[in-house]
């Protein structure tokens, strides 16, 4: 259900920082973004005063949220996708760490399967097994092997958006070409590559770097490593989660002033503990614990995050400005997706757009000019909407609440 939705306010394009300005959403499309107005007919207003209208947030590593696992197929797929509104995320890729192929091969498919009734479905994210075991962070190193043709060839079939693999690995380069070539997202990741590896990798292919700086070779000045190819390397765009934990902030700085926004894609890379709070999950088969701020395994080793992708922005606007941090959520992962339309606000492109406050908390998520309201702002809204509008309140006339929100089961 879309409607005619006015939203005023400071837009983030990002290209351009608006300070006054007004969004209308008309059948699921921007239709116009102008100096501001506070009224458009008919429009249903969104905003309140001070709010920041921005593009929807796009995570390139969701391995699960709320309790869910993405590995456990559609239905824990179709959950994430509807509760990752809640965090301003309009688009995601599922993504399976490393696993037996059969069982990765299965998983592209029931990604392919499921259907998204919140965040869209941008395809499947295969991280392993042609990784490097000495760089395993939480993987299985046993399951790791190498990316023979054959191999390829069963991946390829089933369709994957985007492939995390280990450059060094034999036949990996040969990997990359062919799934290049085929339109799949090439990343290196959990990687021992050298520098000079790193850019023979990004010569076949390569685009992206999957967490940069975790699980990769350490920088050091005199043995650069893949980090240092990666981040000087324009073709390149490098993801980074940017919780505090995976990466200093001192270094995330750095990362920033080499990159800018536009070269960098903020990943959540969070687990099933995201959203929830601290107890035990499952990260595939494997059995990591949450104290809230990270996840581990038994041993210690960290297991993806509890980050959600409305955090990290806070965590990156706070270091580098907001501008930055909407830029490094929206548009440079839609670049490195190739995804022309997402990622950037524009007349006549599709309504995915997130409304936060002045704490930059998320207030409003548009998905196709859909609406979802997080959880503990419904009441509020619904408080706003009698107050403020002559037509039946929601608490009185439920369609009328289904029409003006988009309300999703909780996993
Ligand atoms: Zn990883």
């Amino acid at each position: 259900m879309t409607g005619r939705y006015l939203l005023p306010g400071r837009v983030l394009t990002p290209a351009h920082d608006i300070p006054q300005a007004a969004v209308l959403v008309e059948d699921g499309v921007v239709t116009t973004l102008e100096p501001a107005r506070s009224s458009a007919g008919d429009a249903e207003p969104l905003t309140e005063p001070g709010d920041i209208i921005v593009p929807g947030f796009i995570d390139m590593q969701v391995n699960g949220l709320g309790g869910c696992d993405a590995s456990a197929g559609a239905a824990a797929v179709r959950a994430i996708s509807a509760r990752l509104l809640d965090f301003g995320v309009t688009g995601f890729l599922p993504t399976i760490i490393t696993r037996p192929l059969e069982e990765v091969v299965a998983f592209v498919g029931e990604v392919r399967r499921a259907d998204a009734p919140g965040a869209r479905l941008l395809g499947a994210h295969v991280e392993g097994p042609f990784l490097n075991p000495r760089f395993k962070g939480a993987h299985e190193a046993r399951l790791m092997t190498e990316p023979t043709p054959k191999r390829v060839d069963a991946l390829l079939g089933a369709g994957p958006r985007m492939v995390t693999l280990a450059p060094e690995l034999p036949g990996s380069l040969e990997a990359a070409q062919r799934l290049s070539r085929a339109g799949v997202l090439v990343a290196a990741g959990h990687t021992g590559a050298s520098f000079e590896q790193a850019q023979k990798a990004v010569g076949a292919g390569v685009r992206f770097a999957t967490h940069v700086f975790n699980a990769m070779v350490p920088m050091h000045h005199r043995e650069p490593g893949g980090v240092a190819a990666f981040l000087l390397d324009r073709r390149v765009t490098v993801g980074l989660i940017a919780d505090g934990v995976h990466v200093a902030p001192a270094v995330m700085d750095l990362i920033v002033r080499a990159r800018g926004g536009a070269g960098i894609a903020l990943t959540t890379d969070q687990t099933a503990a995201a959203g929830g709070p601290p107890r035990r999950y499952r990260l595939g088969d494997t059995e990591v614990i949450s104290d809230g701020r990270a996840v581990t395994r038994p041993d210690g080793t960290l297991a993806g995050s509890a980050a959600t992708m409305d955090h990290l922005v806070r965590q990156v606007a706070s270091l580098a400005g907001l501008r930055r941090a909407v830029a490094m959520a929206s548009a440079a992962p839609a670049r490195a997706l190739k995804l022309a339309g997402l990622g950037r606000i524009g007349e006549g492109l599709p309504a995915d757009l997130v409304v936060l406050d002045e704490r930059l908390r998320v207030r409003v998520t548009l998905v196709g000019g859909r609406i979802r309201v997080p959880e503990g702002l419904v009441s509020e809204f619904r408080a706003r909407c009698s107050s403020e509008h002559a037509r039946p309140c929601p608490d009185t006339n439920l369609d009328h609440a289904h029409a003006m929100f988009q309300f999703y089961p909780d996993p």
